[in-house]
């Protein structure tokens, strides 16, 4: 009787090993791609309930590329780094990500794959146009993001406010007295600020006009922050991550900025992310341009 139980356990063992073992396999077939989904056109949901953007298409294409599945989270922008840093190395962010020193303590980056300029969204009437002129004022922003740490060190102006190097020199901004508002969203934000409880919001441009085309905001203006440089977005990658995988983003990374590719997917998913909410005509992408991935 107990050969016959340790016959059953012995099965029993290598059933479950070989399904762990599947299990496993399964996990090495795949890509997570870690991101905020409210970042157009970069990131959004589409009318269909699929996350889509030019985030989405790059890691799209080089899951293709190396023959795995793409999985996508989206998660709050905040933990995407730490996401990153303890996965595998076959998770990435892919979230509009402004490339910092900071981050690069716990995450690498990518090849820039796109430039972008902070701004600051606020009422007509007061046509906000520099981190300075937030001084006093309440200021929305997503949690964790650059907009977050600029306006956060910035109000602290007893503290030394916001310096960051510009060539060779250090670039100090103040706000004294700024109160910051973190949000999970930026869509939150905007409903904070379309009903008048914050003043202004800092963010990246297109995301910004998106909101403005998407959500309504007839009395409300976007201004570039002229007190503050451009910043380079990059996929965010575990420190010493694969080389495939480092190696097949920058290469499609490289491939997408001199075909014009980046440019062209920038463009087109603004015109869905409209049309989706706003209606009007279907945008058609440029002849070429590879819409759907086996991923
Ligand atoms: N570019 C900004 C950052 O990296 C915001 C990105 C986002 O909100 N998805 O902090």
């Amino acid at each position: 009787m107990k050969k016959i139980l340790s016959i059953i356990l012995a099965v029993a063992l290598l059933a479950v090993g070989a399904f762990a073992l599947t299990a496993c396999n399964d996990d090495n077939d795949k890509i997570v791609m870690y991101t905020e989904a409210g970042f157009a056109p970069y990131e959004f949901v589409g009318a269909d309930g699929a996350i889509k953007g030019v985030d989405v298409a790059i890691m799209s294409e080089v899951a293709e590329r190396m023959g795995r599945t793409l999985e996508i989270k989206d998660v709050a922008f905040d933990f995407i780094t730490q996401y990153v840093a303890e996965s595998d190395g076959y998770a990435v962010g892919a979230a509009g990500m402004t490339i910092s020193d900071e981050r690069k303590q716990s995450v690498d980056f990518s090849n820039v794959y796109a430039s972008s300029t902070l701004v600051i969204i606020s009422a007509e009437d007061v046509a906000y146009d520099s981190v300075a002129d937030l001084a006093g004022k309440k200021v929305g922003v997503q949690q964790g993001t650059s907009g977050d740490e600029i306006i956060s060190y910035a109000s602290d102006a007893a503290n030394g406010g916001y310096t960051y190097k510009d060539g060779e020199n250090d670039v100090t901004v103040t706000a004294a007295g700024a109160t910051v508002q973190k949000y999970q969203t930026y869509a939150l934000a905007y409903v904070e600020l379309v009903n008048g409880r914050i003043d202004a919001i800092l963010m990246d441009k297109l995301p910004a006009q998106s909101l403005i085309a998407t959500q309504g905001g007839d009395q409300l203006v976007i201004k570039d922050a002229a007190d503050l440089l451009q910043e380079d977005f990059g996929i965010a990658l575990k420190k010493d991550a694969p080389a495939e995988l480092v190696d097949t983003i920058n290469n499609v990374i490289n491939e997408w900025l001199a075909n014009g590719n980046i440019a062209a997917y920038t463009d087109y998913f603004t015109a869905v992310d409209n049309y989706e909410k706003n209606g009007g005509e279907a945008p058609v992408a440029p002849e070429g341009l590879k819409l759907s991935w086996n991923v």
